[in-house]
């Protein structure tokens, strides 16, 4: 495996002075923005993100920043942000239209009515005890960032966008202009997490997007390889991923180095013992204890065979899926999007607003938890190819329990890492990583970046 590809390699590596680079001649900083969508609520997870990045970049690159909320902003909120930048701050407030689900798909996939497209109603999903299944809210915040945020004359007046939220950390110093280097290597979108998506959030997102394919009549990007893949069976492949998250990493240190991947043939082979064991006390008790933020301790219930009712509708079959699309099912694969960089124009285009448009129409963003984060990875894997996707390796990232811990940020005392010794992926136990897929490799060699000089 080639690390130096130039899909993986960083855009610099050692030293890098931030002075001489913005002093250069040569340098014009991009026509870029932060783009944050929040409460006034959340305003001391807003400042954590704040410190932290203008420390470890805006103090010298003074991008402005672009504050959405779908309610206006207190004078408070804007007066204290003002005080941790000296850069531009905007703030906008969504249009209700951009923000509420339209009434016909709230009528017609309401928790009295079911959509006939699914065979599920939205409550379904809180019952089932999915992270944020009942949550309307989440439920539009998904929507506005799947399809609409990149509409806002706020975002759309700059080029481009850097995506953050509140509780956000950087541990490194980012010495360079992302945007411009990106310009400069003529890439479109960059991640620095990518991990998988829980299966019973988004069942039914990837019939949704094939039948797009094919009624479009796309030639999707190479890109796409990177979220499917050709699975020999199909049907029973729900319950095996339901279960694949609970099943990997068992025996990891919590920190390996890129070891949380699961091989498909090593769950095919386990997956009947699994699921015949299901009463296993060890398995139950890990599902439990694992699942604390997606899965609701209050919903769950066991019978008196100590099975969980959770497992028991979570094993519920989705709909048959009737356009089977040369046998490729979603791998659920996603780039983690509450970081993003990227053009504006990577979605504010006619391919991808009309597969947004596709899928509201399906409803699925009412009946179903669609992330916005897997609707960007498989709606850009439409059109954009893998070189126009850059990995930032070298950004040090965290929020909440997940992140990405370059081989620089060695020696810092970073939470859930105890010892950075090596570049690392951090996640929960129930998530898996996805980098697997990206790089096509299992282990990596160490390397210095730019980053944290
Ligand atoms: P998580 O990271 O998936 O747990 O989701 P968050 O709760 O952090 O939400 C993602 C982003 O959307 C954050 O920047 C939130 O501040 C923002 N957000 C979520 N729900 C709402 C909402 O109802 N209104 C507004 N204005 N922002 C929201
Ligand atoms: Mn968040």
């Amino acid at each position: 495996i080639d690390f130096a590809s130039p899909i993986d390699s960083p855009f610099y590596r050692g030293c890098i002075n931030t002075h001489d680079y913005i002093t250069d001649p040569g340098y014009q900083k991009a026509n870029a923005s932060f783009v944050m969508l929040t409460r006034n609520e959340e305003l001391d997870g807003v400042l954590i993100t704040m410190q932290s990045l203008e420390r470890h970049f805006n103090q010298w690159f003074q991008y402005p920043y672009v504050f959405l909320n779908d309610k206006p902003f207190t004078e408070e909120f804007k007066s204290t942000i003002r005080k941790y930048t000296t850069a531009e701050c905007h703030f906008g407030v969504v249009e209700s239209i951009d923000w509420e689900f339209p009434e016909i798909i709230t009528s017609k996939n309401g928790a009295e009515t079911r959509n006939p497209l699914f065979d599920m109603a939205i409550h379904d999903q809180g019952d089932r005890g999915i992270m944020y299944g009942n949550m309307e809210s989440y439920h539009k915040m998904c929507r506005f960032y799947s399809g609409m945020f990149y509409r806002h004359p706020l975002v759309t007046k700059y080029e481009w966008y850097w995506r953050i939220e509140p509780d956000v950390q950087f541990y490194c110093d980012i010495s360079y202009d992302p945007f411009v280097e990106m310009h400069k290597h003529g890439k479109k979108y960059g991640f620095t997490v990518l991990i998988k998506e829980l299966y019973w959030t988004v069942p039914n997102l990837f019939r949704f997007t094939k039948s797009y394919i094919k009624k479009e009549r796309i030639k999707v990007g190479t890109l796409w390889e990177l979220f499917t893949k050709n699975y020999k069976i199909i049907e029973p492949i729900s319950e095996q991923h339901l279960l694949m998250d609970k099943f990997i990493n068992k025996d990891d240190e919590v920190n390996d180095e890129f070891s949380r991947y699961v091989e498909m043939e090593y769950l095919l082979n386990n997956i009947d013992k699994k699921l015949n064991n299901a009463i296993d006390n060890e398995f139950l008790s890990d599902l439990m204890n694992d699942g604390d933020s997606h899965m609701d301790p209050s919903k769950i219930i066991k019978d008196k065979n100590g099975i969980s009712s959770i497992i028991k509708s979570s094993m519920r079959k989705p709909p048959i899926v009737e356009d089977k699309f040369d046998n490729e099912e979603y791998n659920l694969c996603h780039f983690w999007s509450n970081f993003e960089i990227a053009r504006v124009d990577t979605f504010n285009n006619d391919l991808y607003n009309k597969y947004f448009q596709f899928l509201e129409e399906s409803g699925g963003f009412w009946t179903e938890r669609w992330g916005d984060a897997p609707v960007h990875s498989l709606g850009i894997s439409l059109f954009l190819n893998k070189e126009d996707v850059h990995y930032f390796r070298d950004i040090g990232y965290q929020h909440s329990t997940l992140g990405h811990c370059p081989a620089n940020a060695k020696g810092q005392q970073l939470p859930y890492v105890a010892n950075p010794k090596y570049e690392q992926e951090i996640f929960p136990k129930y998530y898996d990583s996805s980098l697997w897929n990206f790089l096509k490799t299992k282990k990596k060699k160490e390397t210095e970046y730019s980053s944290g000089c």
